[in-house]
């Protein structure tokens, strides 16, 4: 035998079973190791969740020699640490005790709880309500390359939506930009995209065969033909997506609905910085407020909400599917008063695709329960109701939207009976099953209630027989019912025949017990607990109902939200004036009185100016110029909104719009004034400007604000030309171009489709008037001296400024064109720059007088001294 001393102790028996789920979890993960009440957190673990929680570190015995650093979270509260640490980017394995710890006890009172990894939490597969955003979208992503081709499949676990996309890799980056991924798996040898939380895994999980088998094995299906024509790598990141699932759910039954495809020309193409600079679900910074989305936004329902994302995130390319959206607009808009019933009934709508999300997981709650059946509840009345509206020429889409809702009334009634008005969230602290529904149930919770009222009776009884008026009978967790009095009358409860048994003797008082209470306490606890196990039945026979019924459910949620976005997009037809666009397949672009609706709701009822814009054929690119502040940007910004609006299904702020269908749409901004980090701004503006001139077909709308500002003027300006050349000529791309650079407008010359606008301002007094009216011609000059003055420059510095000008175009005159370089030109000899103020000594004197503390005779030495410096300068 080794020696004891020499060997560091081994681990204690828990600590091992500690370090092999430590092991299972891997570094990357925080394990939460449940310890009774509490999800203790260990050695490095604990020293970062500690620090990222902020919460106390602590020790707890010791391991090869050292302390072992704790920390740990209350189980009842643990999802808003869970949250937090999610946010933060960790994700965390959640070790449960999967045994009764009284299980274990008979197996010897050294052997350890059975502990199992029943979950790891990461940010792509949240279900939680606590854990997730209700109005948004949560998706994990897989992105799969196989056969030299690409796919992504992502799911949304709180809903079950389950999608595959076969796209180009070129294309990725778009995807992602409009899904916004949670996280995004990727196979470990391969290089993500930035910007997105990669979760690499082994390429294996990537392998297509496997995918298949996965596929056919949780869908139950003899070939994956049914579920439609996937590619190879299609399957591939469905596969991964699976696997992962998995992985990281263990046994929770995470419901998933069998992939669908999308085609990637299904939906207007738009990349990620044409989702930035436009802000359409988020603005640059990052929020929702200030986007497009959020001033869209008057849906009463969450999955009415994360709709409207989805819509408007991926407008649609299909006119007709574009027109039946536009129908249920139109008849909502038609009729106000069914209108407002319908969103009047919304309201009260819960979300319950993420509840019967939360219960297909495992983690529902009989609150879970009681919100599916008011949901149904109101769904059913919505459906009535709306079956029964008088509207104009109702749209097929509303019959068949209608059609999707239920059958629910036989779950309906069975929830209904069943549960209380508010059932709360344990199902194992019962108390959710109504009174009426089940009587044997009832019996048992009657049993309890009145063994309550013997207990009372006998002590009443006891007082009366000892003459302690004092005495109580109590319940605590631990020593169950017992009898208490004071401590001065504990004696004539102690004597053998007085029939009590002495239990508990504490500094102020003194329990006991009876057999008449210990007889009536086991009724109580047996009849409770019969109770309990009772109404834990039923909760699962209602989650399997639930479950069983599941596809309709989801087909009544998803109706109802279409209902909602519908219904929100005809209220702001009725309160902000927005029309109906047409969308058809035509190469037109026409919108008369067309205004922006962020700004235009930001500037609260203030005079927004609606203009007009028509790129259709014969003047498909416009050229936009005109001073800074005239309003360029914003008309340009206005019409890319308005075709991403159209094509979601949405009405438009415009008199009238009519808008052939926009396969992909392009917006850059110039980047001088938006410093990005790393790459030179000017080279990221170019990046971008090349993928549109390579990407961009005659379907496309490109938004070209200010290109080339970031360089040098005439870099700037022969960049912006040549780009504006390249989209007239070779793109046919529908094309709004905004510059400064009104040298730009003698192209207009010799680009025969190129018309040019300016935005009007006037000049009052030599103070200039933005008045914000897009119309047809050049502007006559920059006016950039105009705006440098209402900017606050100093006025020398505005007037030599004008000096250089004129001599900038006498010099253009000469040469007549404006390649003349800059170097031969006599700019800064022609007039002595204005002498920056010499330092003023008089001045400098004068300001050092404290006036107040002079005496008369001070005051004369002062007066001498200034006419000295005065003489001096
Ligand atoms: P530019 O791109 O020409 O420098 P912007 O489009 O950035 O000008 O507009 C400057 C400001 O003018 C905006 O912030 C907005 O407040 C206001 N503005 C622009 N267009 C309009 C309009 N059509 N009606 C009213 N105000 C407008
Ligand atoms: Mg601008």
């Amino acid at each position: 035998m080794a020696a004891r001393s020499a060997a560091p102790a081994a681990p204690s028996p828990m600590m091992a079973q500690y370090l092999s789920l430590k092991d299972e979890a891997g570094e990357d993960a925080l394990l939460f190791f449940r310890m009774g009440d509490f999800f203790e957190l260990f050695f490095g673990d604990a020293v970062r969740a500690a620090e990222a929680l902020d919460i106390a570190l602590t020790k707890r015995g010791q391991h090869a020699g050292e302390d072992i650093p704790m920390c740990g979270v209350p189980v009842h509260s643990a999802e808003s640490y869970l949250a937090r640490l999610i946010a933060k980017g960790f994700r965390v394995a959640i070790a449960d005790q999967t045994e009764d710890p009284a299980e274990a006890k008979k197996r010897g009172s050294k052997s350890v709880v059975r502990r199992e990894i029943v979950r790891v939490v990461t940010p792509g597969t949240l279900t939680e309500e606590a854990l997730l955003d209700a109005r948004r979208s949560n998706y994990l992503a897989a992105l799969a390359e196989a056969g030299g081709a690409t796919a992504l499949a992502w799911t949304d676990m709180s809903t079950g939506a389950f999608r595959t996309m076969p796209l180009a890799a070129e294309e990725v980056p778009a995807q992602l930009a409009r899904l916004a991924p949670a996280e995004l798996l990727i196979a470990e040898d391969r290089e993500g995209p930035e910007r997105w939380s990669l979760t690499p895994l082994p390429r294996a999980h990537f392998d297509s065969a496997r995918g298949e088998a996965a596929l056919k094995d949780r869908f139950r299906l003899g070939s994956l033909d049914a579920l439609g024509d996937f590619t190879r790598a299609e399957i591939a990141a469905a596969g991964a997506l699976l696997s992962y699932v998995d992985a990281t759910q263990f046994e929770a039954g995470v419901r998933l609905g069998a992939p669908e495809r999308e085609l990637p020309g299904a939906h207007m193409a738009i990349d990620a910085a044409t989702r930035d600079s436009l802000e359409i679900a988020r603005t640059q910074k990052g929020e929702r407020r200030g986007s497009l989305l959020a001033c869209l936004d008057e849906t009463k329902t969450a999955a009415g909400a994360r709709l409207l994302s989805e819509d408007i995130s991926a407008p649609l390319t299909d006119a007709r599917e574009i027109a039946r959206r536009l129908d249920l607009v139109a008849a909502f808009e038609a009729g106000p008063s069914v209108r407002d019933r319908l969103r009047e009934m919304l309201k009260g709508v819960p979300d319950l695709e993420r509840a019967l999300g939360r219960l297909s997981a495992g983690r529902g709650s009989p609150r879970d329960l009681g919100l599916l059946r008011d949901g149904l509840g109101a769904a059913e009345e919505i459906k009535a109701r709306l079956a029964a509206a008088k509207l104009l020429g109702p749209p097929p889409i509303l019959a068949e939207l209608l059609e999707l809702i239920g059958p629910n009334g036989e779950l309906l009634a069975a929830l209904s009976d069943a549960l209380v008005p508010e059932p709360g969230i344990s199902a194992n602290e019962g108390g959710f099953i109504a009174e009426g529904y089940d009587a044997a149930l009832d019996e048992h919770r009657s049993l309890a209630r009145d063994a309550r009222q013997h207990i009372a009776a006998l002590e009443a009884r006891y007082r009366e027989a000892t003459g302690v008026k004092a005495l109580r009978i109590k319940h605590n967790n631990v020593l169950g019912y017992f009898i208490e009095v004071g401590a001065n009358h504990a004696d004539a409860l102690m004597t053998s025949d007085s029939g009590f048994a002495h239990r508990q003797t504490l500094a102020s008082a003194v329990r006991f017990n009876s057999e008449e209470l210990a007889g009536l306490a086991m009724r109580i606890t047996q009849a409770q607990s019969r109770a309990l196990a009772m109404e834990a039945e039923h909760f699962q026979r209602l989650r399997a109902a639930v479950i069983d019924h599941g596809p309709v459910i989801e087909n009544t949620a998803a109706a109802l939200a279409r209902l909602d976005v519908a219904a929100s997009h005809a209220g702001l037809a009725a309160t902000r004036g927005w029309t109906r666009p047409v969308v058809d397949d035509s190469d037109r672009f026409v919108i008369e009185g067309g205004r922006h609706p962020v700004v235009e709701s930001a500037m609260d009822g203030g005079s927004f100016v609606a203009n007009d814009c028509d790129l259709t054929r014969a003047q498909h690119v416009w050229l936009v110029t005109g001073p800074n502040m005239a309003g360029k940007s914003t008309f340009l910004r206005q019409n890319a909104l308005l075709a991403i609006l159209a094509q979601a299904g949405c009405f438009v702020p415009a008199a009238r719009a009519e808008i052939g269908i926009v396969d992909r749409l392009f917006s850059r901004v110039g980047a001088s004034d938006n410093l990005a980090e790393g790459r030179s701004t000017f080279m990221v503006e170019m990046v971008e400007t090349a993928a549109i001139l390579r990407q961009a077909t005659n379907r496309s709308l490109i938004i070209l604000d200010e290109v080339g500002r970031g360089t040098s003027t005439y870099d700037g300006l022969a960049i912006a030309w040549a780009v504006l050349e390249a989209v007239h000529d070779e793109l046919e791309s529908r094309c709004l171009f905004a510059s400064h650079y009104h040298e730009l407008t003698g192209l207009a010359e010799r680009l025969k489709r190129l018309e040019l606008a300016t935005v009007r301002v006037r000049e009052w007094k030599g103070d200039l008037v933005f008045l914000h009216e897009v119309i047809r011609g050049a502007a006559d000059k920059s006016y950039g001296l105009a705006v440098a003055r209402l900017a606050g420059l100093p006025a020398h510095t505005v007037s030599r400024a004008g000096e250089v000008l004129d001599r900038l175009e006498e010099r253009r005159a000469e040469t007549g064109g404006i390649a003349a370089g800059l170097a031969d030109l006599p700019l800064f000899s022609a007039s002595a720059p204005p002498v920056a103020d010499a330092p003023d000594a008089l001045r400098e004197r004068l300001d050092a007088v404290a006036a107040d503390d002079l005496s008369p005779r001070a005051a004369l030495d002062l007066i001498y001294e200034l006419k000295r410096l005065a003489a001096e300068t």
